[in-house]
């Protein structure tokens, strides 16, 4: 498949960089001028957009704040090693929650586009699924739904892909949120646990699934939906042995997956019912014997990857969401400084895929209302809610989609188990349908000028 190339205005599908998303090959014309696209709109958007600046020392800041933002911006001057992305996807960076320059984005995701296209073989082009006992159905790709994939992609693969477009020293790791209140028209102060502070134009608050921001926005936790799931990420340091297939396993109450990820790393999955998510595993060795166990007699290939997983690359996650019911849920930012992005605002269940392939969308969005946006805080305001407004609309469907598919392909009755494996995924499942909802169209993608 063809990579888009960096320099030119690419129309391009969010699903191209996304985990797990499919998409289409599909291209159209180059877009016109409007919608703040263009190198002149991003260069705008960049003299604009107060986000990512440094807080205005001087200006409506009082006078202990100034010094606290002195103090900070000391600091943070001293200069830092290029990001680090840890060694595996089961560890997370703790990045900082604050996002460079929204026009920025635009040109990350085009050149993360390209990077993750040569890295990722293209070719994910069937899918097979079966019960524990027995083959259900098998297709590829080019039957059902020409040009529809779903491209793995590493976690720690995007990560780095995303940082490498950075300046060195702009994401500033290891920064865990501690406290955060309003200052007025100066601006948000951030306090970080390491005791740096930092005075903020514009927050965005991409803080994941337990978000601290969103809990100061009033936004409820999420809540548990009675699944829970295992991850992990097998090695094959001589090449992994497998074909670019989609491989899914239903049993009764606990399914399973595996797919390439790379010519060296398979991923794999369990979502299994449990009342509650109980207590936290932190032993690797425990991790992975309960994974094993839940799908003990399960097809040998599924096992084998398991079993090529390194101690230390398995995760347990319980499965949660927030459904943005119109009416109940807090507004999605707060007097246009305060705005949120991906699972913090809108965390829905992994079963459509779609959680990160969201965030991504939501980056893509917000860059660009915020670009458009002039800095005082009533047309960041108005861009804020414009975001919210647009995201809402795919978002809450799709984060209810999702609770809804997990409920239906966690069932554990036997007679239901019995009608998905003889007539449901034999004769009425079809990928077209299937994938539909992957397919974002997040318009021309283009990349913001050269720094000077
Ligand atoms: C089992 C499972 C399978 C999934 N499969 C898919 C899939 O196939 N496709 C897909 O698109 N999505 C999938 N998802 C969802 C996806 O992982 C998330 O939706 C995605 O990671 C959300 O991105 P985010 O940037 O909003 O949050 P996160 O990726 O959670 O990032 C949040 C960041 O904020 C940092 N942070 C947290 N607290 C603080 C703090 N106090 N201060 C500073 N920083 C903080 C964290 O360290 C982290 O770096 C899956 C999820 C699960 C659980």
């Amino acid at each position: 498949m063809p990579a888009p190339r960096p320099r030119s205005g690419h129309r391009g599908r969010l699903g191209d960089a996304a985990v797990g998303a499919g998409h289409r090959h599909r291209r159209r014309g180059r877009r016109g001028a409007g919608h703040g696209g263009g190198a002149a709109a991003a260069r705008r958007g960049r003299r604009r957009a107060g986000a990512g600046r440094r807080p205005a020392r001087g200006r409506h800041v009082p006078d202990a704040v100034q010094e606290r933002v002195a103090r900070a911006g000391r600091h943070r001057r001293r200069r830092r090693a290029p990001p680090q992305v840890p060694p595996h996807p089961g560890v997370r960076p703790s990045s900082s929650c604050c996002v460079p320059l929204p026009a920025r984005c635009r040109s990350w995701i085009i050149l993360v586009c390209s990077e993750l296209h040569r890295e990722v073989p293209a070719g994910r082009r069937r899918m097979r699924m079966r019960s524990p006992g027995r083959d259900l159905r098998e297709f590829s790709f080019d039957e059902e739904a020409p040009g529809q994939e779903v491209r793995a992609v590493e976690r720690r693969a995007l990560l780095e892909t995303l940082a490498s477009k950075l300046p060195p020293g702009a994401i500033s790791f290891s920064s865990k949120l501690k406290s955060i209140s309003e200052q007025g028209r100066a601006g948000t102060l951030l306090e970080l646990e390491d005791g740096r502070q930092i005075l903020a134009k514009i927050v965005v608050g991409c803080d994941g699934v337990n978000s601290p921001i969103a809990r100061w926005m009033g936004f409820s936790e999420p809540r548990y939906v009675g699944h829970m799931a295992f991850r992990g990420l097998a090695e094959y340091a001589d090449g992994q042995p497998f074909e670019p297939k989609v491989n899914y396993i239903y049993g009764r109450g606990v399914r399973a997956g595996f797919v390439p990820v790379s010519a060296t790393k398979v991923y794999w999955f369990i979502c299994f019912n449990r009342q509650d998510p109980g207590p936290k595993i932190t032993d690797p060795t425990a991790l992975k014997t309960e994974a094993l166990e839940l799908v003990r007699g399960w097809p040998s290939d599924l096992l084998a990857v398991m079993r090529s997983t390194p101690e230390g690359a398995v995760v347990r996650t319980p499965l949660v969401d927030r459904w943005l019911w119109p009416g109940l849920a807090p507004a999605a930012s707060r007097g246009g400084r305060v705005v949120l992005a991906g699972d913090a605002w809108h965390p829905m269940t992994p079963n459509l895929g779609q959680g990160a392939c969201c965030a991504l969308e939501d980056a893509i969005v917000l860059a660009r209302r915020l670009a458009d946006a002039g800095a005082d805080g009533a047309q960041a305001a108005a861009a804020m809610r414009a975001y919210e407004a647009e995201r809402w609309a795919r978002v809450f469907p799709l984060t209810a989609r999702a609770g809804l598919v997990g409920a239906l392909v966690q069932w554990e009755n036997a007679a239901v188990c019995a009608a998905r494996d003889g007539v449901v995924i034999p004769r009425l499942v079809r990928l077209g349908p299937f994938l539909e909802h992957t397919n974002f169209e997040c318009d021309l993608l283009e990349p913001a000028p050269e720094s000077p």
